[in-house]
């Protein structure tokens, strides 16, 4: 790894180059992505873990580990959900898009490029502005939505160029130019790869040659096979030259070149590279080009007139296809199957992480929901009053009916606290802390106003009418209520031991009531019908 990359600034300045590179040695970048995350792990930076996470998972979809990469951007996503943060699920959901045009589903893969565009803002990088719309734009092509495609390339195309982003949009044009290429848009494939040209030689880029094949099979189609020839020489040529990751490309080459020179009726040199790439084939087990090779020397047979070969050769060609189908659907299924059982196990799990933080009586939170909650609600900063709820001379309840009218009481007190805080304070939320004992959290506020608000919902309690329950037996609440001004230490215990004893004084002090704030100084105050006592 790189030795410079010693501190945070460094660090997320390397993973955005990472993230924002338009061309990839998918090992080396999956060993970089490794090594920021143990950068990232030593700062302890969750956002640079998380990112270094998502370039592994990208480079391992990239290496045809589809299922793992799968597996890893559930993670990642629930991750950037939880934190809000809608970068890195705005990139996460273009992997994911990746994802699913690797596994021929063009509707998934277009739902995810759509939100990958929507999360963006003014804080994305350029790269991403304008890759995330290019990108969409593909996935709108393969979907079959070509103009809402076109629209989506041209603004791609302007952004690219208004920003300066040469290289990006020659890659974005590429692909446009595939995209009409194989929606048989012919005509305007090349008006597209001419562009393309044109870009290249004013900023005196020279085209890949995966470039030059698209605009080689772009001319076939359109009839122009001899500058097809050229096209595909200079492809070659240039592949020859090194400095190319894809060394299976080459077998594409020769194939289109193949083709280019059967269509100018140059049979000879046509076989002479269909034999080039098929060796590549065998020689690289490359199926899918392989079954490609077969068909052209069907047709090169057919060419020549040699009926009864071209016959032989189809037949080959047919069964190679539909085995390589066949393998293909398996291995589509079985990574569809491993995303589904990921998902699955993942619900599953939510499942019981919610069941495992609720009270089967009552159904609300429980203490361990609590104890989860309260500390995140204290860190954020933002204030926070807590008040432990009591029932009153609950004992009698059980003593003078039943044990079962009283889990019908505490069933009732459940229901009237949740519906009387969601009127009052939406983002609060009640639990049970056990027996008939109840905690309130009010984010945002300071126990003297939460205070008012608090006896509301005494009141609301109080006033229910329980007759048909507890046959005229009074079910009341004492409440005690504290806030972080009042547990300077600003610690969840000091936060609830101050509730307890505003709770203790509450009952002494005759019960049904609220009482808030700090009961050692004296600025303990006791709230009973709207009245305010010191
Ligand atoms: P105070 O006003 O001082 O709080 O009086 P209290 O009677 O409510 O207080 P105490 O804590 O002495 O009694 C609480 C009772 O709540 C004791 C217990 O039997 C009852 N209790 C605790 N959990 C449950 C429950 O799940 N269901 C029923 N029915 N009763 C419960
Ligand atoms: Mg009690
Ligand atoms: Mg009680």
């Amino acid at each position: 790894m790189d030795r410079r990359v010693h501190d945070a600034e460094q660090l997320s300045a390397a993973l955005t180059e990472l993230e924002d590179q338009y061309s990839w040695d998918a090992d080396a970048t999956y060993d970089a992505a490794i090594a920021y995350e143990d950068a990232a792990c030593r700062l302890g930076d969750d956002r640079m873990i998380t990112r270094a996470r998502l370039v592994q998972a990208n480079m391992l979809m990239r290496k045809g580990e589809v299922a793992a990469a799968a597996q890893r951007i559930w993670k990642i996503h629930h991750w950037a959900v939880d934190q809000g943060d809608t970068l890195v699920q705005a990139r996460t959901h273009l992997v994911w898009a990746n994802i699913h045009r690797h596994l021929g589903d063009a509707a998934q893969s277009l739902e995810h490029s759509v939100l990958a565009v929507e999360l963006l803002d003014d804080t994305a990088t350029d790269h991403m502005q304008v890759w995330h719309r290019a990108k969409l734009a593909d996935a709108l092509g393969a979907a079959g939505s070509m103009d809402a495609a076109r629209q989506r390339y041209a603004q791609a195309e302007e952004l690219a160029v208004r920003l300066g982003l040469p290289r990006l949009l020659m890659g974005m044009l590429n692909n446009y130019a595939y995209t009409e290429y194989a929606a048989g848009e012919n005509a305007r494939a090349e008006a597209v790869a001419r562009r393309l040209q044109e870009v290249a030689e004013r900023h005196g880029f020279t085209l890949d040659p995966a470039v030059l094949d698209t605009i080689g099979a772009i001319e076939i189609e359109n009839g122009n096979y001899s500058q097809a020839e050229q096209t595909l020489t200079e492809a070659v040529r240039r592949h020859h030259q090194g400095g190319y990751e894809d060394a299976d490309a080459l077998a594409e080459f020769m194939l289109t070149l193949a083709r280019a020179q059967r269509f100018l009726q140059a049979t000879d040199r046509a076989q002479l590279s269909l034999d080039v790439s098929r060796e590549l084939c065998v020689e690289r087990g490359l199926g899918d080009v392989l079954v490609r090779v077969h068909q052209e020397q069907a047709e090169l047979h057919a060419a020549r007139g040699e009926f009864a070969e071209a016959f032989a050769v189809h037949k080959i060609f047919f069964s190679a296809h539909n085995a390589l189908h066949s393998s293909q659907r398996e291995a589509q299924a079985r990574t569809r199957q491993a995303m589904f059982e990921t998902t699955e196990a993942r619900q599953e799990a939510e499942r019981f992480r919610e069941q495992a933080r609720r009270d089967a009586l009552t159904g609300l939170h429980n203490r361990r929901y609590i104890d989860e909650e309260l500390p995140r609600l204290v860190r954020s900063g933002a204030g926070l009053t807590v008040a432990m709820v009591d029932l009153d001379h609950f004992k009698r309840v059980n003593d003078q009916f039943s044990h079962d009218v009283g889990d019908q009481v505490l069933v009732l007190v459940a229901k009237l606290l949740e519906t009387e805080l969601a009127a009052v304070a939406p983002d609060g939320f009640v639990a049970r802390m056990g027996g008939e004992e109840f905690l309130i959290a009010m984010p945002g506020t300071t126990a003297p106003a939460a205070a008012a608000q608090l006896d509301g919902i005494r009141r609301a309690i109080g006033s229910y009418d329980w007759t048909s329950l507890t046959h005229g037996l009074p079910i009341t609440v004492s409440i005690g209520a504290a806030d972080l001004c009042d547990a300077p230490a600003a610690s969840q215990s000091a936060l609830l031991s101050t509730a307890d004893r505003n709770l203790y004084v509450a009952k002494h002090a005759g019960r049904d009531r609220v009482v808030s704030g700090k009961p050692c100084d004296g600025r303990a105050r006791s709230y009973r019908d709207g009245a305010t006592a010191a």
